[in-house]
């Protein structure tokens, strides 16, 4: 007889988890509170605009990166057409930085902005080139390995200890005080959290240089209606409009779940692709818990949630470059955003994708770090909230002009969305967009996908892989369908779309 499973959150982990368990002949049934697949990786339409919420860029796009099996596997990659970009930021401050993708033009371009750090530069670039050669192994559940697996680990580690060793515990701010010049030293900082680990952002422009994260013409919902028809075609089924209230656990084990209808599913699995704290704290009532699991959400950083604004423009943008995260443009004065002072902002300017606006007219969208707290206040009164809502878009509206003169006259959509958004929308701790922060240490954890003394619940998604995004959803997936046909004593296989 086939088991039944239960996951919670259409999002990329619960569709992966689908699909995987699907193949393997579970019986799957999908919980999704909203009404669309792919949780945080969506888009929305306003007035004939794409606001695209999520992709910037998607690891794995090319078969030099080792998420490119799970994602054919996953029938994501089939038929998508690939972007890859020159730069991945842009700092316009006295001087303008740019974070080029091509390793090279990256190393000339610092020194030329900074001549004095010619050797740091070189240094970095030289670690930067090591690891374009390094793809780490994501096909297989740690939690499964054996000796031999942990030595292969180690061998295909051994030629790049060096790299690691130099570059793996820096955070930005570690990395950004080696810079004698001013310039590049803050246009890092502008870019990215002080505390974020810089080894993540090596991987990352390693992985651009070598074309294996690209922009997929789309955007999110190429990859969510991707995912969702992909687990529909292996035989899933997936319930939208349907929020989970509880995981009813009988004798330390996971029975079932009760919805916020009253009405109650029971499976011999219960898999949460949902939020994390609310997993663990709300749906359970903490009572699985051990302190390094409290720790986790007592202590470590999360990736800030966002207030993120869409502009519908009508014009090409043409005339300037391609950016994969956009530009941050320093203001003459600075401005206030979310109860704090901001000396800049940056603006994504989306003319590489014309599928996300009419002919001829452009999306663009801002994405300002902010906090839970201050947006849960101020939407207490939703007037204000309104008001402090339109003042944001007034602002991007303005920066936008400042920069390309006469584009205030041709906004034609606005829309913005704060914490709260996120947190209504996809159930996410503080509204979180990413999960766990990526710090040197943070990104080293490896977090359980059981809770201590609960049986058959399992937790996939980015609140059990540090760093979050897209590959961590179908790296988590394809994991715990091996753990349960590891558990009942199933071969594991996998299927790629016909
Ligand atoms: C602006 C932005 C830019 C990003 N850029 C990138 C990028 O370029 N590349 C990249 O790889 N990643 C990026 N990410 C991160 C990526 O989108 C997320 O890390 C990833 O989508 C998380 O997937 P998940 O399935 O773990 O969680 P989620 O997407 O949060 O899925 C959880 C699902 O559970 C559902 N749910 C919650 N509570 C309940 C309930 N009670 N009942 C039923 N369902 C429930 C939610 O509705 C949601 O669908 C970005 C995210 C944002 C917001």
């Amino acid at each position: 007889m086939e088991k039944e499973v239960l996951i919670i959150g259409g999002g990329v982990a619960g569709l992966c988890s689908g699909a995987y368990l699907r193949m393997n002949g579970y019986k799957t049934t999908i919980l999704e509170m909203g009404d669309k697949p792919g949780g945080l990786c969506m888009a929305w339409d306003r007035k004939g605009y794409t606001v695209d919420g999520c992709l910037h860029w998607f690891v794995g796009s090319t078969p030099q990166q080792s998420f490119y099996k799970l994602w054919e596997e996953l029938g994501v990659i089939q038929g998508k057409k690939f972007l890859y970009m020159d730069s991945l930021f842009r700092i316009e401050k006295d001087k303008t930085v740019d974070i080029f993708t091509n390793i090279d033009r990256l190393e000339e371009h610092m020194v030329s902005i900074s001549p004095e750090d010619v050797r740091f530069i070189k240094e970095f670039c030289r670690g930067l080139t090591d690891l374009i050669k390094l793809d780490m192994p994501v096909e297989n559940a740690p939690e499964l390995s054996s000796p031999l697996d942990g030595a292969k680990m180690m061998a295909t580690m051994l030629p790049f200890m060096k790299v690691l060793k130099r570059w793996g515990r820096m955070s930005i701010s570690d990395f950004a005080a080696n810079f004698k010049n001013t310039t590049l030293r803050n246009a890092w900082l502008t870019w990215l959290p002080p505390e974020f680990s810089l080894m993540a952002i090596m991987f990352t422009i390693a992985w651009m240089h070598k074309k294996a994260a690209g922009y997929i013409i789309g955007g999110s919902m190429e990859v969510s209606n991707s995912l969702e028809k992909r687990y529909l075609d292996l035989g899933g089924t997936l319930k939208y409009k349907t929020e989970v209230a509880k995981i009813i656990v009988e004798k330390d084990r996971a029975v079932g779940v009760r919805l916020v209808d009253g009405s109650e599913l029971r499976a011999d699995y219960v898999i949460s692709a949902a939020d994390g704290y609310t997993t663990v704290f709300d749906w359970l009532d903490g009572k699985y818990v051990d302190n390094k699991i409290r720790g986790y959400y007592d202590d470590l950083p999360i990736f800030k949630p966002l207030v993120y604004v869409g502009l519908g423009i009508n014009r090409d943008f043409s005339d300037y470059p391609q950016i994969i995260s956009g530009t941050y443009f320093s203001l003459p004065e600075p401005v206030e955003i979310s109860g704090k002072d901001r000396n800049g902002i940056a603006l994504r300017i989306h003319n590489f994708d014309s599928t996300l606006a009419p002919k001829g007219k452009t999306l663009v969208t801002m994405m300002v770090e902010s906090e839970y707290g201050y947006w849960a206040e101020i939407r207490k009164d939703l007037n204000t909230y309104r008001a402090k809502k339109e003042a944001i878009a007034q602002l991007a509206i303005k920066v936008l002009d400042m920069k390309f003169p006469g584009a205030a006259a041709q906004v034609e959509m606005t829309d913005v969305s704060t914490p709260v958004t996120f947190k209504r929308y996809t159930g996410n701790w503080q509204g979180s967009y990413e999960g766990w922060l990526p710090t040197p240490e943070v990104a080293m954890l490896r977090m359980s996908k059981t809770l201590p003394g609960l049986d058959s619940l399992y937790m996939v998604g980015q609140w059990v892989a540090p760093g979050g995004g897209l590959p961590s959803g179908a790296m988590t997936g394809r994991h715990i369908a091996q753990i349960l046909c590891h558990r009942d004593k199933r071969e594991f296989v996998t299927t790629k779309p016909a």
